[in-house]
């Protein structure tokens, strides 16, 4: 069938870097592009600098090759057709998809992700109200993080939740708030609501946001016989995941034990997401959830006809060089 046909063209994996900018404290410090991306290429190269025993200094290159590459002048809508908009129609078939945002804090993870669950509902109502219209879909959001290993709720005051497994080895997280969205009007509130609780924890925003992985979910579900009012069960899923910053898992000899703690947690679930993520690719009967929370979390999302974006944002400036190589490197696995 076409349905078919369309589905079998979207890649199961799907591995992007976007560069962003130059940002003005990075220029006013003299700091210089170090990412080359050539017009119409999938490759990108990083001009390492490097000094020798005699302190003299040298140019050491890295090509990587990724199915996407996007360079600092593509736009956020750009982002969303390279990225979600091929995989919209196949949530309406049985599709989990996972879009996830990794790189180091301030390389454009949220600047990235905050757009695309907007206009992939925007997209999501619009088929379910013409192309499959009378035909029972609904859709829902919820939104949730994970901070030093534990679930809040981000659509209901951050409240703490737990997370269960049912017999069928399904996990769900117990009181999960979930809204039905209708028009694009509900689901841009609810974002910006989620947004806010986010960055208003405890203590200082960025801080606090870059130590969690934020979790969008929208679920698409439909009643039995197709009307409204009987009860709807789960069709597909589409997951945004603005992960925490891929520097804060190195967190593991700070001075304050806490931190200490959270960067053990995001170290683990940074590498379990990256296992799942390979065992999928190769098709691995086993996929090891369990590593931790945010793969736990995710299982349901991995299993049966997934698909998986991930996008690794990254800085241009030569002061973050070995965090970009880690990036690059961390997205190359994955590939
Ligand atoms: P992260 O979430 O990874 O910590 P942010 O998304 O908050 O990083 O980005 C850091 C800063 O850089 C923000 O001020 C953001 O607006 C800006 N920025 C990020 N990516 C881009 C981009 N592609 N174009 C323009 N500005 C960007
Ligand atoms: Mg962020």
């Amino acid at each position: 069938s076409v349905d078919k046909e369309r589905a079998n063209n979207v890649a199961k994996i799907k591995v992007v870097v976007r560069k962003r900018p130059l940002n003005k404290k990075e220029i006013a410090k003299k700091e210089e592009d170090i990412i080359n991306i050539e017009a119409n290429s999938n490759a990108l190269m990083v001009h390492e600098k490097r000094l020798k025993v005699d302190l003299t200094e040298y140019v050491e290159k890295h090509e990587f090759l990724f199915d996407a590459v996007l360079n600092e002048d593509v736009s956020n809508e750009d982002v969303y057709s390279e990225t979600v908009e091929p995989i919209i129609p196949l949530i309406f078939n049985r599709t989990k998809a996972t879009c996830f945002a990794y790189g180091q804090t301030g390389s454009g993870k949220t600047y990235t992700m905050q757009p695309l669950p907007l206009k992939a509902s925007q997209d999501i109502l619009r088929l379910m109200y013409h192309t499959y219209r009378n035909q029972g879909f609904q859709l829902f959001v919820s939104f949730f993080e994970i901070y030093g290993g534990k679930v809040f709720d981000l659509l209901n005051d951050r409240k703490k939740l737990c997370m269960r497994e049912d017999g069928k080895q399904q996990v769900c997280i117990v009181g999960l708030q979930e809204y039905k969205v209708l028009d694009v009007q509900t689901i841009k509130e609810l974002i910006e609501r989620g947004n806010a609780t986010r960055s208003t924890g405890t203590t200082g925003a960025n801080e606090e946001s870059s130590r969690s992985h934020a979790i969008l979910q929208l679920a698409i579900k439909r009643s039995a016989d197709g009307s409204e009012t009987k009860p709807a069960r789960l069709v597909g899923k589409l997951s945004f995941i603005d992960l925490a910053g891929s520097e804060r898992g190195a967190d593991t000899t700070d001075n304050d034990k806490q931190t200490r703690m959270e960067g053990a947690e995001i170290n683990k679930s940074l590498l379990a997401l990256k296992e799942c993520i390979r065992a999928l690719d190769n098709d691995q009967g086993h996929i090891p959830f369990r590593g931790s929370k945010l793969t736990e979390v995710l299982r349901d999302s991995f299993v049966g006809d997934s698909r998986t974006v991930m996008i690794s944002c990254i800085s241009p400036s030569s002061g973050s060089c070995e965090h970009t190589l880690n990036t690059l490197r961390y997205a190359d696995r994955v590939k």
